[in-house]
């Protein structure tokens, strides 16, 4: 298998100036969807200031409830673009409908596969054959094994930048959004030579939690973190109750990286 420790033993992927997989940990932050220009400079300036390497927002938005806000679509790209640009950070977001990869191929540095479309095999298959790199995220009913296959169809086709994302799976245990698996980050730092994160932001839905779970998750051997930031969390349009200020976000930032 091309995800296998026997194929490589280690992949770095390089975003702009950024290592993922060698540097450790990376940061990827920003609030959970654009809102507007306005909100994502304010949130991004701040993060960017406090030490995160990539920022991340969502123009389109798998949202379990068709009523809920489902993002602002290529406006959301632009201004996604327009942020990064200007304060020169790469940025990530998530693609769910692979006719929407030319519009956003030339504005989006790192391209993710939400827990919902793990198992998109088309669009997975799409992302292979570009050579930007995708952030999978697992399923939130995966298991590791097809976790990993799910990323063999992305190289398989020729991609082969690709960044695992442990972001908690459902469980019994409804305190919290999912339940971190933490092994899973040891353990596919053993199975495979990709870059894996932990998004702590995803797999708890608790702001209380994003700390310790984040530390956790780097002790454990993740190579990021990906942590949902806004400069107002109770005002957010989506996941308020699971983002945290860019104050907290620093504390975390600096336990790494201290100024
Ligand atoms: C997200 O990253 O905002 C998101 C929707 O994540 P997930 O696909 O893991 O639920
Ligand atoms: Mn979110």
């Amino acid at each position: 298998y091309l995800v296998s420790k026997r194929y490589k033993d280690k992949t770095v992927i390089e975003v702009g100036s950024i290592k993922i997989g060698m540097h450790k940990p990376v940061f990827i932050s920003g609030p959970c969807s654009v809102e507007s220009e306005e909100i994502l400079m304010a949130t991004a300036s701040k993060i960017k200031r406090y030490g995160v390497h990539i920022l991340r927002a969502g123009a389109y938005k798998p949202r379990t409830s068709p009523y809920d806000f489902q993002g602002f679509g290529r406006k959301g790209i632009d201004m996604l673009y327009n942020v990064g640009k200007s304060l020169d950070m790469p940025v990530a977001t998530e693609i769910m409908d692979i006719r929407e990869l030319e519009y956003m191929f030339d504005k989006v540095d790192i391209f993710q596969v939400g827990t919902r479309n793990m198992y998109n095999y088309p669009l997975l298959k799409e992302l292979g054959k570009i050579k930007k790199p995708v952030l999978l995220k697992r399923g939130f009913c995966a298991t590791i094994n097809e976790f990993l296959l799910s990323a063999e169809y992305i190289m398989l086709e020729g991609n082969e930048n690709v960044i695992l994302c442990e972001r908690g799976i459902r469980t019994y245990e409804d305190f919290t959004r999912n339940s971190m698996d933490i092994s899973a980050i040891p353990l596919l730092k053993q199975l495979t030579h990709l870059p894996v994160l932990a998004d702590p932001s995803h797999a708890s839905g608790k702001r209380s939690l994003i700390k310790p779970v984040s530390i956790a998750a780097v002790a454990a051997g993740a190579d990021g973190i990906m942590i949902e930031t806004h400069i107002n969390p109770d005002c957010a349009w989506s996941d308020g109750s699971q983002s945290i200020t860019p104050e907290l976000l620093k504390e975390i930032v600096n336990r790494y990286f201290p100024d």
